[in-house]
């Protein structure tokens, strides 16, 4: 348990930093450009590393994992990290969020390798727009291929899109019952002030309650009860249906009471929060001579010691002039 009497459930792990991307809100072209230095490949974790480091996890309790990035599926034979985490006892859920790019020739090979669910991110149906935030040329046709393939394979999909005011807020309905009418559950993220280099703002937040409102206007919408401690999303189901749309409101209902998630950036830094500013260098103790329960009890202390609750606590101020660590770094 944390200082709040929090437990530690959800492992999320960064396999690489760099994306296909360049989305505007999250590494926008002006500072993610060709000039930008990304981790060389010594400094991120190896396979063999993020094995050792989630069975001392495992051994913690963490049943469930995410691969994230950057864009994890750029990471070389991801597929091979999947198959060791996927052999590890207690180890019950393996998840991956990616852009989709990828995913329509990736998609057998990382089910075969013992992946359950993938959230494929994507912000807007309409070409023009989707190419404008992703400032990378690609088109919604690819990433809905990916989707269709990964379905295909027996992986369980989810939708994620960020709203943000002025971007792509035309977008909710289109994309609401585009998934709605395939049966895949669409989440709609708020905009959120992780890093430095977004130019976060409270003004471009669409929040839950306008969407919902929106949403209600055409479908007829029920809440689904929550399935466990810590469930991030706010779930409701269309009327007559089995199809589940979400919020995530980390801006307008932030839910830092009950966050039982630890990260662990591509460079082997665990950070107990999205919105932290320091993380514990653990590739520093895989590299050493440090045995694993040597490991185990320092990720203990560092729970033990955890405080974190920025969510609870934003004010324009800390959005602002918090020095708070890039999502692509940490992993989404
Ligand atoms: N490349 C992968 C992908 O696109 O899903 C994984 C990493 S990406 C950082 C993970 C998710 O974070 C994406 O859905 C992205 O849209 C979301 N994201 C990035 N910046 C965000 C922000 N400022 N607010 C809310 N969500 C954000």
């Amino acid at each position: 348990m944390d200082k709040f009497g929090r437990p530690m459930e959800d492992l999320r792990i960064s396999v690489i930093d760099r994306c296909n991307f360049r989305c505007t809100y999250c590494m926008p072209r002006e500072i993610f450009g060709k000039d930008f230095v990304f981790l060389p490949r010594e400094a991120l974790l190896s396979f063999e590393e993020i094995e050792r480091l989630a069975q001392i996890f495992v051994a913690l309790g963490i049943r469930k994992i995410r691969l994230t990035g950057g864009e994890p599926l750029l990471r070389k034979d991801l597929p091979v990290l999947i198959e060791k985490l996927a052999k590890i006892n207690g180890l019950e859920d393996i998840g991956l969020t990616t852009n989709g790019t990828l995913l329509a020739v990736k998609a057998d090979a990382l089910k075969e390798a013992g992946l359950k669910r993938i959230n494929v991110s994507l912000d807007a149906l309409d070409e023009q727009l989707f190419k404008q935030i992703n400032d990378s040329g690609v088109g919604p046709e690819r990433i809905l291929k990916g989707i269709e393939k990964a379905r295909e394979t027996g992986l369980q999909v989810k939708v994620n899109m960020v709203v943000k005011k002025g971007m792509n807020e035309q977008e909710i309905l289109p994309m609401a019952t585009y998934f709605k009418d395939l049966g895949i559950t669409l989440r709609f993220i708020e905009f959120m002030d992780v890093g430095q280099t977004n130019g976060w703002d409270y003004s471009k937040v669409i929040t839950k309650k306008e969407i919902y409102h929106k949403l209600s206007e055409h479908f007829e919408l029920e809440p689904v009860p929550s399935a466990y401690l810590g469930e991030v999303a706010k779930r409701y189901r269309y009327k007559g249906t089995n199809t589940e749309v979400g919020f995530i409101t980390s801006v307008s209902e932030s839910f830092c009471s009950s966050c039982t998630r630890i990260r662990i950036a591509a460079d082997g830094k665990l950070y107990t929060c999205l919105f932290a500013e320091k993380g514990y260098d653990l590739r520093e103790l895989l590299r050493s001579e440090k045995t694993n329960e040597d490991i185990k009890n320092a990720i203990v202390r560092i729970w033990n010691q955890r405080s974190d609750r920025y969510s609870d606590e934003r004010t324009m101020e800390t959005a602002k002039h918090k020095k708070k660590i890039e999502m692509s770094y940490i992993g989404g």
